[in-house]
Parts: structure tokens; C-alpha cells; sequence
């Protein structure tokens, strides 16, 4: 028998009729799997919205609550079969509704949000979801049930807001409980610090449970749902021509995601690769009764000459940064870049990347943590550097496929395709990954430099 973990994620449970077709998905696999969901579409956000009002304005906060209330109860009503059922589904709801409405009343009276405290709050809207869809499961006379990660063994390092799976903890407890005898339905985005306090995997972390979840069990494969065909060779917004590919390797699927492609958490394939899991990436829109994937992950089967130096895949974020750390010398003298790290670190300001010259070093960041990033910087600036300075309004594109690092011709053709656009390249960086490599750009020029890009693919690496 395989065995197969399956992930749903908020835009495949978002009306009514998603979260049914979701069910008629897991019938089709004819076989006893285990399904991870995230919350229902936006359920993530509204609750974040709840925690902003929580402290100051607990009557708004109480507004959230009744929506939130209200989407589930309904659709509770309408998932569950039979008076018993749907008794005891609703009784569920209410008891987890008014838990999280105590929390939230919580952090209006401390007056603050404890990092423990956040994630507990947050990770509410899979607890909400899991019973819904373990209820609509079994009214398709499919023997589901709901296992909790706190009652299954997933456990975390207890980063709270971040936090990373301890598959040597988690494997044996979570094989016991997940025998796939049985359809378990497990809430994604949570597992649980060592001292049994509720930490989440950072925003989109239900892909990554799914992961944890597929390797800690030995599963033979991980299952992807989406709303889109695959993985593609570019944001079809942006080139309407994209194709799907349908074999990618692990290391570029990591490194798409990365760069902006939003099909998967980019931390999926960190607990897959060593065990060989693939992960297929299926759309739930195109859902016809087959269980077919578009794109497969999996390990990388070689490149052969013919595909050397090839662009598979155009991905891009928008919304980055730069700061300039300047100054003659900065490139060559001791504890520059030691002291900038430093400074960010205890700000708790992530640098997304490094790129150095003599006399320039510069860090990019998300546009979000520019203004602070400058700010921290400019409040203790270190001997050597005579300016500090931000570029406003980036994007970073990044062309993906094997052999990209190790081929000759491909950095070559990408700028040559942005020069025949008259696109400035800001900043390129080639080498730091064997699979991609990547432009800043201003945001002005990114759609442009992405079809620029993307005319440089060649159909030939996608083949499977
Ligand atoms: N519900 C969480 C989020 O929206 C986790 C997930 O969707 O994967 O970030
Ligand atoms: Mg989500």
C-alpha cells in the first residue's frame, strides 16, 4: 500500500463547494491517507486581524470573533451528516471558538502578546478547520479522524513564530499515531515546543507539517493541492505563455519558492530530500476524479549536455530593498559586515541577502524592514564607513534550473536579455546556489525583465 499525505491548503477550502470537492479528492485515492489542512481561506489574517485589535479595542476584536464564528458554524452545519454528528461538531466548534475568544480577551488584559501566546492564537484557524473536514470526510462513509499535533508528537525546537520540526523527536510518535489505518485529518502550522506549549512554522507552515509529516511516517509521496497547474515557468499574470513544468528538482523548487513563487512554502523540501519523498503538485480546479499530478519534485536526475545552462523558471518578489554600506574600504577591512549582522540580529531585522564590493556592501532586505534596517545602522555607525544609504522599491528576479551554476553561457544570455529591453540591472549575483541566480531590478522595470527573462527558457529542460 502507499503512503500518501495529502495537503489542502486555504485556497482549496475557501466556499462551501471547495472544502466538498476537497472531500471528493480524498475519496478518489480509494485508500486510507493522511490529510493536512490549513484554515479556510483568509482565516489566517482575520484572526492576525484580531490580535491587533485585541489589546486596545476588545469590542472590534469581538466583531472578528462573530465572523469567525459565524463561517464556522455554517459551514460546520453544512459538512457535518446526521443530528449526532453535527451535534457534537458544533460543541467542538464552540468549545475552540470560546478558547480562542479567552485568549484574545487575554492579551487585553496583560496588555501585551506573548511570542507563545501569538502562535497559540494563530494556529486557531487550522483548529477550526480539521474537525469541519473530518466530519464532511466521514458523511462520505470514509472512516476519518481528527489527530492533533499536540496528541500525535510533532515537535518543534519551540521557535516561537518560526519554528523547525525535530524529526528525530517527532518520527517515532507520529508513526505510532499515524498508522494509515484509518483517514487522519491533522490541523498543518503547528506543532508543539518541548515544554507542550503551541508553536507555529511561520506563515504558509502547513506545506511544511505536511513534509514533517510525510518523512517522520516514511510516506511514498506528499501530495500537493493547489489552484494552479503546478509549478510554471513563470507567473502566467506576467507571461501569459507559461507553461507547467513537470519535473523540477528539489533543490529548484526550494529556490523558486524562495524567489516568489508562491506554489509552495520554500521550507517544504528541507524534510523530504534526504528521504526521497516527491511531492506532487495536483490543482483541485482541475480536479476530474484521477489523481494526476502537474509538476513532480524530486531528486535531481542529472543534466545532460543538451540542457546545460538552462532557465527553467522565472520567479520574482517584489517589495525589496537595498542599503549601501559605503566607505573606501569597507570590502577588505575586519568587522564591517560582523557589525551590521550584529546590529540587524538584535533588532530582529532579517537580511535576505549579502553582496559585497571594496567599497560598497550591500544588503537587501523586504521593503518592510528597510526603513528600520536604516535606522539601526545609522544609530551606530562603526569606523570604515562614511555613508549608509537605502535604494527604495527593488525587485529581485531569479532564473532557476540545473546546472545554471555550473554551465557556462547562462549568466550571459539573462543579462543579455535585459540589455536588448534597456533594463538596468541594480545588482546581479551568480554562483551562491548551483540552480539559480538573480537580478535587482526597480519595480518599474520587473515585469518587463521577467518576460526578458523568460524568453530564455527552453521547453526542452521541463521534459520529465
Ligand atoms: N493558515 C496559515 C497561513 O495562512 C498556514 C497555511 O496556510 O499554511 O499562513
Ligand atoms: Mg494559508
Amino acid at each position: 500500500m502507499d503512503k500518501i499525505v495529502v495537503k489542502f491548503g486555504g485556497s482549496n477550502l475557501k466556499t462551501l463547494a471547495d472544502i466538498k470537492r476537497s472531500a471528493k479528492v480524498v475519496k478518489a485515492y480509494n485508500q486510507h491517507i493522511i490529510v493536512v489542512v490549513s484554515a479556510f481561506y483568509g482565516i489566517t489574517n482575520t484572526i492576525s486581524e484580531a490580535i491587533g485589535e485585541a489589546i486596545l479595542f476588545p469590542e472590534e476584536a469581538g466583531k472578528i470573533m462573530q465572523r469567525i464564528r459565524s463561517i464556522h458554524f455554517e459551514t460546520a452545519d453544512a459538512c457535518a451528516a446526521g443530528a449526532d454528528e453535527k451535534k457534537s461538531l458544533l460543541e467542538i466548534i464552540d468549545v475552540r471558538l470560546k478558547e480562542l475568544e479567552r485568549l484574545l480577551k487575554g492579551i487585553h488584559y496583560i496588555g501585551a502578546v506573548p511570542d507563545f501566546t501569538r502562535d497559540k492564537i494563530l494556529s486557531y484557524g487550522e483548529r477550526l478547520a480539521a474537525p469541519v473536514v473530518a466530519a464532511l470526510l466521514r458523511s462520505e462513509g470514509i472512516a476519518a479522524r481528527e489527530m492533533l499535533p499536540e496528541n500525535i508528537g510533532l515537535i518543534t525546537d519551540g521557535k516561537y513564530g518560526n519554528a523547525t520540526a525535530d524529526l528525530a523527536a517527532s518520527a517515532p510518535l507520529l508513526k505510532a499515531s499515524l498508522t494509515f489505518q484509518e483517514t487522519a485529518v491533522v490541523p498543518g502550522f503547528y506543532g508543539t515546543a518541548k515544554d507542550g506549549r503551541c508553536a507555529i512554522f511561520g506563515r504558509g507552515g502547513s506545506d511544511y507539517t505536511a513534509a514533517v509529516i510525510a518523512r517522520c511516517t516514511g510516506a511514498s509521496s506528499f501530495d500537493l493541492w493547489k489552484d494552479v497547474d503546478g509549478f510554471l515557468s513563470s507567473d502566467p499574470r506576467v507571461v501569459p505563455e507559461s507553461k507547467t513544468i513537470p519535473f523540477l528538482s528539489y533543490a529548484e523548487a526550494a529556490e523558486l519558492a524562495y524567489f516568489g513563487a508562491k506554489v509552495l512554502h520554500p521550507r517544504t523540501v528541507e524534510p523530504l530530500e534526504d528521504a526521497g519523498i516527491p511531492i506532487r503538485v495536483m490543482n483541485v480546479e482541475k480536479f476530474n476524479g484521477t489523481i494526476e499530478p502537474y509538476t513532480e519534485v524530486a531528486q535531481d536526475r542529472g543534466i545532460t549536455e543538451a540542457k546545460d545552462a538552462v532557465i527553467k523558471s522565472v520567479a520574482s518578489s517584489e517589495d525589496l530593498g537595498i542599503l549601501q554600506i559605503e566607505g573606501p574600504g569597507v570590502g577588505s577591512r575586519p568587522g564591517i559586515l560582523a557589525w551590521a549582522a550584529g546590529r540587524l540580529d538584535a533588532a530582529a531585522v532579517n537580511i535576505s541577502s549579502v553582496i559585497t564590493a571594496q567599497t560598497c556592501i550591500n544588503l537587501i532586505f523586504k521593503k518592510d524592514d528597510l526603513a528600520k534596517a536604516l535606522a539601526v545602522l545609522k544609530a551606530d555607525v562603526v569606523g570604515g564607513v562614511i555613508a549608509v544609504e537605502a535604494v527604495e522599491d527593488c525587485s529581485m528576479i531569479a532564473a532557476v534550473g540545473s546546472g545554471i551554476r555550473d554551465s557556462i553561457g547562462a549568466g550571459a544570455s539573462m543579462l543579455q536579455a535585459l540589455a536588448d529591453e534597456h533594463i538596468n540591472v541594480v545588482l546581479a549575483q551568480a554562483g551562491a546556489s548551483p540552480v539559480a541566480m538573480y537580478v535587482l531590478v526597480k519595480n518599474r522595470d520587473r515585469e518587463n525583465a521577467v518576460r526578458a527573462i523568460h524568453s530564455m527558457t527552453r521547453e526542452d529542460s521541463w521534459e520529465k
